[in-house]
């Protein structure tokens, strides 16, 4: 059995909802107004806003699935203490 992979992924990498309450976003002033610029994620596991979350699955395309469906994704620390306990 292929032992599965670990994969990272940045918030524009993802097509999350723009409503899903992991997003963290800031206000920017532009010439046509004011708009959401999404800052990255907030993690499931510790409510720490993080860059990029982390996740383990058969392949890239099956773990970008499994965020955007809200079952997985952990910020890095929370992903290393997964990983740590796993074994
Ligand atoms: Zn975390």
């Amino acid at each position: 059995m292929a032992r599965p992979g670990v994969f990272r992924f940045t918030a524009d990498e993802l097509n999350l909802n723009p409503k899903d309450h992991r997003l963290q976003y800031h206000w920017a002033e532009t010439k046509s107004g004011t708009v959401q610029v999404i800052d990255g994620f907030k993690c499931g596991g510790c409510n720490w806003e993080c860059d990029s979350l982390y996740a383990e699955a058969n392949s890239r395309d099956e773990a970008k699935h499994l965020i955007e469906a809200g079952e997985i994704g952990m910020c890095g620390e929370c992903f290393a203490e997964y990983l740590a306990e796993k074994e």
